[in-house]
């Protein structure tokens, strides 16, 4: 029998090794979130499926999150899998799964209520939240207008969580939070009058309103707020570090200003008006070229998509417009380019079309090949519109000012130099109106973008397809069975 004295001390070392060994091979086994991430070879990530988020084109994913994570896991050197959720609700408890995706990037706000659930991110885009009212109706212009009227919001949503705030101070306040939609299926609701009001984040709005004829903003909400991505608070800090860092570095070195320009950049080029006429334009008049535009296009190796939004910027699809310099037809071709690409008669649609393809195309070759993609389209149409020797100019003058003469960001901001005297007089090629291929190739990207969202493959099966415009190339859905429109 051992005394006790003697066996308590021994014991309790032991305890205390054991302990300190368990502990010691948890720390070495348990790797971090961001080692797993590392080790997986694949970042999860989770998302919406929205024009301002993450869908799918005839050239694969696309989306603003989708590119800015995309860049994230390059740098990590994983590859990136992304999945969608079908409404807000099932995102955050997808996250929380043992398993599930790591990281959410869908444009969301950090409210308290998410705050219990994920650890946010550093902010990459400002919006601000505004309520969207039906064009006619009389425009509420503050919280106490929205008594009475039909408002919906998305399922936990941000909004929501809003008007949860405001109903508390003014009880009378009445609205409905749907998971069975998206952003864009609440502005078609508004837009077709069924219900009075909802609440999205501005950047929703801009990238939505083209289809929308109707939808107005009756006032900001609230001040502005900040997009995040978030982690689960279940995860270390490791991954949330690795992203802030990140998220630092394109705010730094002019990536994510890119990214922004590219998508949101050119949103208010349109306004209401354009708007309403695209809609029009695209429901009366692309369905008698879009053959035409897909075959010269798929000859000349370019996007009939960017080709069509070209036609639209030109002539607004008009075959027989003149203009008082000389260029005609669809594409607005100068009687010598229409020489130099073989068409005989401008007027005729399927020949602009064919020439003005053909032009795209030998523009684009001619750029120096340090221009590379995306920017390369956005130099091309500035070519195709002012000419490769102005052009030129300008990114030399881009140079001169320690910018880069390769990105569209930067020389788009000399372009307009081009007409002012200072500045001309020292090019190679003198005066031009420099202003103009800025507009120029900014509406070309909106048209573009219009386009792309309408003609994607994906909607098939997806409730937003529900759109009101019956444009070539939206597969119109009907919403599941047991989700039946509001
Ligand atoms: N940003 C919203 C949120 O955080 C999502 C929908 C929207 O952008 O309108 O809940």
């Amino acid at each position: 029998m051992f005394p006790q004295s003697d066996f308590r001390p021994r014991c309790a070392k032991w305890l205390i090794a054991t302990g300190l060994f368990l502990m010691l091979s948890a720390c070495v086994d348990k790797p971090t979130t961001l080692e797993r991430v590392k080790e997986d070879g694949v970042l999860r990530v989770i998302t919406r499926n929205s024009p301002a988020t993450y869908f799918q084109d005839r050239n694969g994913e696309t989306g603003f999150e989708y590119e800015l994570v995309k860049r994230f896991a390059e740098d990590l050197g994983v590859e990136l899998k992304i999945e969608t959720s079908d409404n807000l609700d099932e995102l955050f408890d997808q996250m929380q799964k043992p398993g599930g995706p790591v990281l959410a990037a869908a444009g969301l706000i950090d409210t308290e209520q998410r705050k219990k659930q994920v650890r946010f991110s550093h902010p990459y885009l400002d919006v601000t939240p505004q309520v969207i009212y039906r064009n006619g109706q009389s425009r509420p212009t503050d919280a106490g207008d929205l008594v009475g009227k039909r408002i919906t919001v998305l399922k936990g949503s941000s909004h929501a969580e809003q008007l949860a705030a405001l109903k508390l101070k003014n009880p009378a306040i009445e609205y409905e939070e749907s998971d069975a939609v998206e952003v864009v299926d609440l502005l078609r609701m508004v837009d077709e009058g069924q219900i009075d009001l909802t609440l999205v984040d501005s950047n929703e709005l801009a990238m939505n309103q083209v289809y929308f004829p109707n939808v107005r903003v009756a006032f900001d909400l609230g001040e502005g707020r900040q997009q995040r991505w978030a982690v689960a608070l279940g995860e270390d800090n490791s991954l949330i570090n690795e992203i802030n860092s990140f998220l630092d570095k394109v705010q730094k070195n002019g990536m994510l200003q890119r990214l922004k320009d590219r998508y949101y950049g050119h949103v208010d080029v349109l306004g209401y008006v354009g708007a309403y006429t695209f809609a029009q334009h695209l429901q009366e008049r692309l369905p008698k070229y879009e053959k035409h535009f897909q075959t010269f296009a798929k000859k000349e190796q370019v996007d009939w998509r960017l080709l069509a939004a070209i036609g639209y910027q030109e002539s607004m699809w008009q075959p027989s417009v003149t203009s008082k310099t000389g260029v005609r037809g669809l594409m607005m071709l100068t009687q010598n380019t229409a020489q130099a690409m073989g068409v005989s008669n401008r007027l005729d649609a399927k020949q602009s079309i064919q020439g003005g393809a053909k032009y795209f195309a030998y523009v684009k070759d001619q750029l120096d090949d340090k221009i590379k993609e995306p920017d390369r389209t956005w130099f091309a149409l500035a070519s195709y519109n002012i000419g490769g020797g102005h052009l030129d100019d300008a990114r030399k003058l881009a140079e001169n000012e320690g910018l880069n003469p390769n990105k569209w960001l930067d020389v788009k901001k000399m372009l307009p130099r081009l007409s002012q005297k200072k500045w001309y007089s020292k090019t190679r090629y003198g005066y031009a109106r420099g202003g103009e291929p800025v507009s120029f190739v900014a509406n070309i990207r909106r048209y573009y973008d219009i386009l792309t969202w309408v003609n994607q493959p994906q909607l098939e099966g997806s409730q937003v397809a529900e759109s009101n415009l019956h444009v070539p190339g939206v597969n119109k859905v009907k919403p599941p069975e047991d989700n039946p429109p509001l």
